[in-house]
């Protein structure tokens, strides 16, 4: 039976009465059974289909697998395993780029016969118009190209293989079927089997493997067919493994699919926070400009480039409210603290009106309570509201009013100044009640705790004493008061120029005491220099009058296992020399 359209004819007719259904499988294998021919290739559909399924699930590796696809389809084998290395990852035998470029220029230079510059020229650009953006494959077709030239004969002499050179160039573009056919070498069937069998395990091993390192157990499967398909002698054991393969595809294609979904939720989610934020940021056109870009590239179709790109404004959006958040603090604690002295005045003066207080004191808690500004704003609205009605009580009770808030302040000076005798009574008072640096109580406290400390970690400690010079003659100059007001500003000048960690401490009248953990000497006698330079910056002002004032200090280094008297002792003759050598100055216990 020779005749193809008999052959089909019988084929269905077998199938009929076979009972099978008409597939192209059924269909394929019955028509060889009537023609008498041998199947071709038995299992490369089967390897096709799983190549075109794998370029569906994998984004990445779509083009090189489609192209593997296409060679297969038209059993350009050569073809096959330059995109099965492509797939692998190394892609075509690494070029070495100066080679290459030195073999160019002198295949170039050297004149062909049948081959002219123009040719050359032509050829190359047919090479960079295909494989331009083909780094992979770029360099072996240049090779291939120049070494085409370089088997041409020297002129003179008719030569063909720049022709090749050129069909070569031209293998990346649509192939037309009578190219298909001469690129495909006929192989015998035994060795067809073998390649196939060593493509399965390749697309396996290259291209799914590696794809599923977000699923262990999916790429244990697939290993495992590897292993066995690498086993696999015969077509038989082939096929039945390809039950084996299919179950994976169902596996992995679920996996797909849950991805999928998880990808779904999570950009839900997004949009979600993208959109309550863009109705937090509503005021600033800046932000909510950004916002709906940001959506924009969220709504369309999200990949790689998109995410990124929605990052970066996102992160862009961030940034700009994390600045305007701290303006908006600000604002709004400036408000509140308006609002706040506002109701204070008002209460002073509705203290003895005794309605009105019960309200203005749920307005202070009203206030203190209040997050936003538009809170804020309604508290004002209503405040607003009862104070005409309280205005003419004010006037009437001005005086009496007065006068009990005179009355209330000295029970609370009282009050107060029983508290801080009693603190100062029981012990309890750990700091310096003018300058707020701590008492000698406080210092033996933080001696304490500091000393262990360096002992323990070995850590070098410093000390400075201070003495203010000629602070009599400021109190003399002055006044008492004056002179208070100066040791109440140098100790924040210390506080301030000092690292938080330093310790501060009044030691006496018009001297202190600085502690610097993890401070040696050299670095201490710095800090101090520092804290001069400071004071003579930032002036003392008393009655408009700028005075600077300068101290000498002592600066000592513990020793380990020193007290604390000896160490002050040491500090105290440092202070004294400076004081000798004139004051203002910085010395460094010699002892
Ligand atoms: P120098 O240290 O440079 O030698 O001169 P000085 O004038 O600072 O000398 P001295 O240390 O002898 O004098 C300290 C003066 O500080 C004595 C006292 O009048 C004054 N004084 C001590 N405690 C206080 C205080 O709490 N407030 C005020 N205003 N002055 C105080
Ligand atoms: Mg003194
Ligand atoms: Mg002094």
């Amino acid at each position: 039976m020779a005749n193809p359209t008999d052959i089909a004819r019988e084929t269905l007719k077998v199938l009929a009465t076979r009972r099978m259904l008409p597939t192209p499988e059924n269909y394929q294998k019955v028509y060889h059974e009537v023609a008498g021919t041998a199947p071709e290739a038995p299992g490369l559909e089967e390897l096709q289909k799983i190549v075109r399924r794998l370029a569906e699930h994998a984004a990445a590796a779509k083009r090189p697998l489609l192209s593997l696809d296409r060679a297969l389809g038209e059993r350009q084998w050569t073809k096959v395993e330059e995109h099965l290395a492509k797939l692998a990852g190394g892609g075509a035998d690494t070029v070495s780029w100066p080679d290459l470029i030195r073999e160019l220029l002198k295949q170039w230079q050297t004149s062909h016969s049948g081959l002219t510059t123009q040719r050359k020229r032509e050829g190359v650009e047919q090479v960079l118009i295909h494989f331009g953006s083909d780094p992979a494959m770029l360099g072996p077709k240049l090779q291939a190209l120049v070494a085409s030239w370089g088997q041409s004969p020297e002129a003179p002499g008719g030569s063909l293989t720049e022709g090749e050179a050129l069909a070569e160039a031209a293998e990346a573009a649509p192939p037309s079927p009578a190219q298909a056919v001469r690129g495909a070498p006929q192989a015998p069937d035994g060795a067809v089997a073998g390649m196939l069998r060593d493509l399965v395990v390749q697309t396996l091993e290259h291209g799914v493997v590696p794809r599923l390192a977000r699923f262990p157990d999916l790429a244990d499967g697939a290993r495992s067919l590897v292993a066995r398909v690498r086993e696999a002698t015969d077509v038989l054991a082939l096929q039945g493994l390809s039950k084996e393969l299919k179950a994976l595809w169902v596996r992995i294609e679920l996996r797909g699919e849950d991805d999928a979904e998880l990808l779904a939720s999570v950009l839900s989610l997004l949009r979600l926070l993208l959109d309550n934020v863009a109705e937090l940021v509503s005021d600033d056109q800046w932000l909510a400009g950004q916002i709906d870009v940001v959506r924009k590239v969220m709504a369309g179709e999200v990949d790689r480039r998109s995410m990124f790109e929605a990052e970066r404004r996102f992160k862009e959006v961030l940034y700009k409210q994390g600045t305007l958040k701290k303006s908006l603090d600000e604002a709004k604690s400036t408000f509140k603290h308006m609002i706040a002295t506002f109701v204070d005045r008002l209460g002073q003066m509705a203290e003895s009106t005794s309605g009105y207080h019960d309200k203005i004191s749920v307005y202070s808690e009203r206030i203190s309570a209040t997050e936003t500004i538009h809170q804020l704003s309604s508290v004002v609205h209503e405040l607003m509201a009862d104070t005409r009605g309280m205005q003419l009580d004010i006037a009437r009770s001005r005086d009496e009013l007065i006068e009990t808030r005179r009355q209330v302040d000295e029970a609370e000076r009282k009050v107060h100044e029983l508290e801080l005798e009693l603190e100062r009574v029981s012990g309890l008072v750990r700091s310096d009640q003018l300058t707020g640096t701590l008492n000698r109580r406080g210092l033996e406290d933080a001696f304490e705790r500091e000393l262990a400390r360096a002992a323990r970690s070995g850590a070098a400690l410093s000390l400075a004493l201070l003495d203010v010079d000629h602070f009599k003659r400021l109190n003399d100059r002055y006044g008492h008061q004056a002179g208070d007001a100066a040791l109440v500003h140098l100790a924040r000048v210390v506080q301030e120029t000092l690292r938080p960690v330093d310790v501060v401490a009044r030691y006496g009248g018009e001297e202190f005491i600085i502690v610097m953990p993890e401070t040696p000497a050299a670095d201490a006698v710095k800090a101090m220099t520092r804290l001069q330079r400071e004071l003579t910056k930032r002036f003392f002002l008393h009655n408009q009058e700028r005075l600077l004032i300068t101290f000498s200090a002592g600066v000592a280094q513990w020793r380990a296992g020193e007290p604390v008297d000896a160490l002050i002792a040491r500090a105290d003759q440092a202070v004294y020399e400076a004081k000798e050598h004139g004051r203002n100055r910085v010395v460094l216990s010699s002892a």
